[in-house]
C-alpha cells in the first residue's frame, strides 16, 4: 500500500432532477440565511436560472449577467461592482465554468459565500481554483473562499446543452479523471473517484449522443462530472492540464475542445508515469484491452469529438512556438518532460494522429 496525504474540499452537494427548484432550492440554501443574493447567470442562459429566480423572490438584490469566456479582469471588476453595490450576503451562480469563474471571482476579493448551480461538466464548482484572463495571459490561483460552500446538480438544467459542447465538456470532465491517477496530489481516494468518474461519463456520453434529451444519461453524465471535478481538486494538475492551459490561453482555442484533443497524445506520455493507471483508465472506460490513449481516441472516434488542434484553431503557422511554449512549461514539471516528447505530443495533438506518439 502506498502511503498518501488526503486533502477533501468541503462542500455540500445536492444532487437530483428537480433540486434547483422551489422548497428543494430554498432547503440547500437556508443555513446560510441570506437576504441579498446576486444571482450571476449569463445573458444567453438567463432561463437556467427560473428555478431559483422564483424560489427567491425578492431576496434577489442583483442580477449579473455578462459573462464572458476565462473571466476577463474588466468583468470580474464589474461582478464585484455589483455586489459591493447591491451588498450581497451570498452569490448564487448558474452556469457553465465561466459563470462559476465570475463567482469565484467576486468570492476572492469580498469573500461571500457561493452557490453553484452547474449546467455544463466543467467541474469548477468543486474546486478551490480561481481564474482571471488579462491581455490575452490567464492567471490561476487556489484560494478555500472560492470554493462554492453548495452546490445543486440538477440534471434537467443541462437537457438543452447543445451536442457539440456536451460532448467536448464531458471529455473535459474525463479529463480531470484521467489525469487524476497520474498527478501529484493522486491517492487512492482520487484514484476511486476517477474511476466511478471515467465510468459514469463513459456511459453516460455515448448515450446523450443518441438522444440529447435523455435525462438519465444527463444525470450520469452530471454525476461523473462532480466526480471528475473533486478528484481534480485534490490530485492536482500535471501534463495534460498544464499543455491545455498553455495552448488555449497563447492562442486563444476553445477550452473542453482543447481538452478532447490534447488528452489521448497526453495520456501516451504521463500514464507510464503511475504503475496501474494505464489498465485502471482503459478498464473503466470499458476497453480493458487497449492501451490507455489509445482508448481514449475509440471512445472519442465514436462521440466523434474534435481529434486535432489545426481543427480547432491552431495554425501550421503556429506550430513552432507551441512546441516551444509547452516544451518549457512541460520541462520545468517536478518529473520533466524533454523537449523531444514534447514536440511529438504537440505535433501529433496538431494532426490528430491516430497512431501512439514515441514516449522515450
Ligand atoms: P462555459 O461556461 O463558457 O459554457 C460554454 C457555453 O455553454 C456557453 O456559451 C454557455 O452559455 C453555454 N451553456 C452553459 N450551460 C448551458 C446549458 N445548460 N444549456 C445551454 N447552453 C449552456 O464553458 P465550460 O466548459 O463550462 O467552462 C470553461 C471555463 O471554466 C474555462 O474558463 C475553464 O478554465 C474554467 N474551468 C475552471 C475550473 C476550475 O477549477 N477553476 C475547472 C474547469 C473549468
Amino acid at each position: 500500500m502506498p502511503e498518501f496525504e488526503y486533502t477533501g474540499h468541503p462542500s455540500h452537494v445536492v444532487f437530483g432532477v428537480g433540486s434547483a427548484e422551489g422548497q428543494r432550492f430554498m432547503r440547500v440554501i437556508a443555513t446560510e440565511q441570506a437576504q441579498r443574493v446576486m444571482l450571476i447567470v449569463a445573458e444567453a442562459d438567463v432561463r437556467l436560472a427560473d428555478g431559483p429566480r422564483s424560489a427567491l423572490g425578492d431576496r434577489i438584490a442583483a442580477t449579473f449577467t455578462d459573462v464572458r469566456p476565462h473571466v476577463p479582469v474588466a468583468v470580474a471588476e464589474a461582478a464585484r461592482t455589483a455586489a459591493r453595490d447591491c451588498a450581497a450576503d451570498l452569490v448564487i451562480c448558474v452556469g457553465g465554468g465561466s459563470t462559476t469563474g465570475t463567482a469565484k471571482a467576486v468570492a476572492l476579493e469580498l469573500d461571500v459565500p457561493i452557490v453553484a448551480v452547474p449546467t455544463t461538466y466543467a467541474g469548477s464548482e468543486v474546486t478551490p481554483v480561481w481564474g482571471l484572463t488579462e491581455s490575452g495571459r490567464k492567471t490561476t490561483g487556489v484560494d478555500r473562499r472560492v470554493l462554492p460552500r453548495h452546490v445543486v446538480y440538477d440534471p434537467r438544467l443541462t437537457l438543452g446543452l447543445p451536442l457539440g459542447i456536451s460532448i467536448a465538456s464531458g471529455l473535459n470532465a474525463i479529463a480531470h479523471c484521467v489525469e487524476a491517477f497520474w498527478a501529484p496530489g493522486r491517492n487512492p481516494i482520487t484514484s476511486l473517484m476517477a474511476d466511478e468518474g471515467i465510468r459514469a461519463l463513459a456511459e453516460g456520453l455515448p448515450a446523450l449522443r443518441r438522444d440529447t434529451g435523455d435525462l438519465e444519461a444527463r444525470s450520469r453524465c452530471l454525476y461523473g462530472a462532480w466526480l471528475a471535478g473533486t478528484a481534480f481538486a485534490t490530485a492536482g494538475s500535471d501534463v495534460h492540464h498544464k499543455v491545455c492551459h498553455v495552448l488555449g490561453g497563447a492562442f486563444d482555442l476553445p477550452h473542453a475542445e482543447t481538452h478532447a484533443v490534447v488528452l489521448p497524445y497526453a495520456t501516451m506520455l504521463a500514464a507510464p508515469r503511475a504503475p496501474g493507471a494505464d489498465a485502471r483508465i482503459a478498464a473503466a472506460l470499458n476497453l480493458a484491452d487497449e492501451p490507455a490513449g489509445e482508448a481514449i481516441m475509440t471512445l472519442e472516434r465514436e462521440l466523434e469529438a474534435p481529434r486535432s488542434l489545426q481543427e480547432i484553431g491552431l495554425t501550421r503557422g503556429d506550430l513552432p512556438r507551441a512546441i516551444d511554449l509547452v516544451a518549457d512549461t512541460l520541462g520545468r514539471l517536478p518529473t520533466p518532460v524533454g523537449h523531444e516528447q514534447a514536440a511529438a505530443l504537440v505535433t501529433a495533438a496538431f494532426e490528430g494522429a491516430v497512431e501512439p506518439i514515441p514516449v522515450r
